[in-house]
């Protein structure tokens, strides 16, 4: 068995009187795709808010390779995150967009075009490098936003529901493009949907979120076969 890389143990975030986590156990090992899987509402983007610090837990600890993170400010926790909606930088090309975060970090321009370079191969967008986001489709927006947040090296990855407000079509070629990347990277990932079939087709864990909790924790072909709850099962859609 191999030590985990991000241990998130017993976190919990309220808002107003309802807790809205209520005591999340997660371990992903170095390397690992998992896939939190649930309804709207239950509480997916609170956590990945909160491992990034943009949210303040009420309790909990969060360990990432083996630092304890949980009071460190955003800046300092190395840690990439991806939004639904393309938050890219209107005003910045797409190369800019992707050296961003390596300008504020003041890593000097060939340092930064040498990467932006690598990142805009991986991405297969080289010929885009001087457009700006608007003249960008959204299945291309969002491999920028991905290139970006990649840009400084993270040591994990959270990505909210990246391909949600795109095309069937792109959404799926899009799904076996990151999973490639993140294995060629071998980047230690966190993975958000509310599609089961996403979360069925790229991950190597699946943990099943309902109401703040993690219901079920599990290989995709487990989860399926053997879904330990009637909700996991409705919602894995292996019940009938
Ligand atoms: P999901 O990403 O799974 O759809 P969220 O984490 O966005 O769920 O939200 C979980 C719950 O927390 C929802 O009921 C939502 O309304 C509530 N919530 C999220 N952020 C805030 C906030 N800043 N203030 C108050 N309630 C919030
Ligand atoms: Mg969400």
């Amino acid at each position: 068995m191999s030590a985990s890389y991000l241990e998130l143990r017993g976190i919990t975030k309220r808002f107003g009187g309802a807790a809205v986590l209520d005591g999340v156990d997660l371990s992903i090992r170095e390397g690992e795709l998992v896939t939190l899987l649930g309804p709207s509402g239950c509480g997916k983007s609170t956590l990945l808010r909160c491992i990034a610090g943009l949210t303040e837990l009420d309790g909990g600890r969060i360990r990432l390779n083996e630092q304890e993170i949980t009071d460190m400010s955003p800046r300092n926790r190395e840690v990439g995150m991806v939004f639904q909606s393309y938050a890219l930088f209107p005003n910045l090309t797409v190369a800019g967009n992707i050296e961003y975060g390596l300008r504020m970090r003041g890593i000097g321009a060939k340092e930064r075009a040498r990467r932006c370079e690598e990142l805009l191969a991986l991405i297969d967008l080289e010929p885009k490098r001087d457009d700006y986001p608007q003249q960008l489709s959204g299945g291309q927006q969002q491999r920028v936003a991905l290139a970006r947040s990649l840009a400084v090296q993270p040591k994990v990855l959270l990505l909210d529901e990246p391909l949600s407000a795109l095309d069937a079509k792109i959404r799926r070629s899009l799904r076996t493009e990151i999973r490639e990347i993140q294995k060629r990277m071998n980047m230690t990932t966190l993975f958000v949907t509310h599609d089961q079939e996403e979360a069925l087709t790229m991950s190597d864990r699946i943990c099943v979120m309902n109401e703040g909790r993690i219901v079920q924790d599990g290989t995709p072909e487990t989860i399926y076969a053997s879904p330990r709850t009637e909700f996991v099962a409705r919602f894995i859609g292996s019940y009938n």
